[in-house]
């Protein structure tokens, strides 16, 4: 029987990540759980840096982006004594159970700390989807909107005077953001990491279409695949049609997060707190098919990544 929890957000922040700790939180005093606070993730974890929450301090936090909590990288936790320093505190004040927050990287070092005798679970919150255990991670609906957003204002002034724009989002070695974005932003070209990428069928998909009456062209490009002013050179030198490069950047990560990104967090809140208190530990929640599981920290991190090649081409397709 765990009687007291902490929670910390680790890693790249995501909007959505208040409502999960908000869940969190709730959902823990609501069952006579003690919660602690940790600021600044694993880095603030070996610093002490702990506080005690109750279900008032994440009053108002629902709608904002960011984290109440803080993040952080802290490359010293892959270190095992750094780790038993976690440990420790946690021991010290009588914490048997954390919620860590985060990505594959914060992952990984929840399983190592419950190895250490602290149950430990991980909760999705990363804007790049790119865990493969999971359908959606938090922060990826509102960081899809973001850059829809983008498009759309850079599609009118693309259009007015006729030129070519590039637009490069995030998602690491994923290429979910730029994928559903793209499609959902009628993008000419989506280049991912997942997808070959054909220059010359790129140079002809926009001559064609300039051909054909198109009065711009949007190129939805990865991070993962290369840089966009290399690609928007690219473009101007073999096409000869004016190409702009935007990179959209750390914008991707802030804003107040949608509504399917606090439903979300608040349903994976309320389920880390349920594995918790059923006596689990290195497990993650996520959904599948509309559903909250929960599953092996290990068995979750070795899935294999889907790519929706379906939609891939779907998109390639409606924006002929
Ligand atoms: P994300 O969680 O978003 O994938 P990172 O990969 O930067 O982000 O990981 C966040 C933090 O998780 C790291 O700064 C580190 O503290 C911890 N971490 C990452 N990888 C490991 C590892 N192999 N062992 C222990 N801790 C790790």
């Amino acid at each position: 029987m765990i009687k007291k929890i902490a929670i910390l957000t680790s890693g790249g922040d995501a909007p959505g990540m208040n409502a999960a700790i908000r869940a969190v939180v709730r959902m823990a005093v609501y069952n006579g759980l003690e919660v602690m606070g940790v600021r600044r993730g694993f880095a603030g974890l070996i610093n002490g840096e702990l506080f005690r929450m109750d279900r008032h301090s994440v009053s108002d936090i629902i709608q904002r982006g960011g984290t109440m909590l803080r993040t952080a990288r802290c490359e010293e936790f892959k270190n095992e004594e750094v780790r038993q320093k976690a440990a420790n505190i946690l021991q010290a004040y009588g914490i048997d159970a954390l919620v860590v927050i985060g990505g594959d990287g914060s992952f990984t070092g929840a399983k190592l700390l419950s190895k250490l005798g602290v149950a430990a679970v991980g909760i999705p919150g990363t804007i790049d989807n790119d865990l493969s255990y999971t359908d959606y991670t938090i922060g990826f609906d509102t960081a899809l909107n973001t850059v829809h957003d983008a498009i759309n204002k850079l599609r009118d002034t693309s259009t007015s005077h006729e030129r070519v724009s590039v637009i490069e989002v995030m998602g690491r070695r994923c290429g979910d953001i730029a994928l559903y974005a793209g499609l959902a932003g009628g993008a000419e070209g989506i280049i991912v990491p997942e997808k070959n990428f054909d220059k010359e069928e790129l140079i002809r998909t926009i001559l064609d279409g300039k051909n054909t009456g198109k009065m711009h062209n949007i190129i939805v490009l990865a991070e993962g695949v290369g840089g966009a002013n290399e690609l928007a050179s690219f473009i101007e030198n073999i096409s000869g049609l004016e190409t702009r490069a935007t990179i959209l950047g750390h914008i991707q990560r802030g804003g107040s997060p949608t509504v399917n990104d606090i439903v979300l967090a608040s349903r994976l809140g309320a389920k880390a707190v349920e594995v918790l208190m059923k006596g689990e530990t290195a497990r993650v929640v996520g959904i599948r098919d509309n559903q909250i599981i929960d599953e092996d920290i290990d068995e979750a991190l070795a899935k294999k990544r889907n790519f929706d090649d379906n939609l891939y081409e779907i998109a390639k397709i409606l924006s002929l």
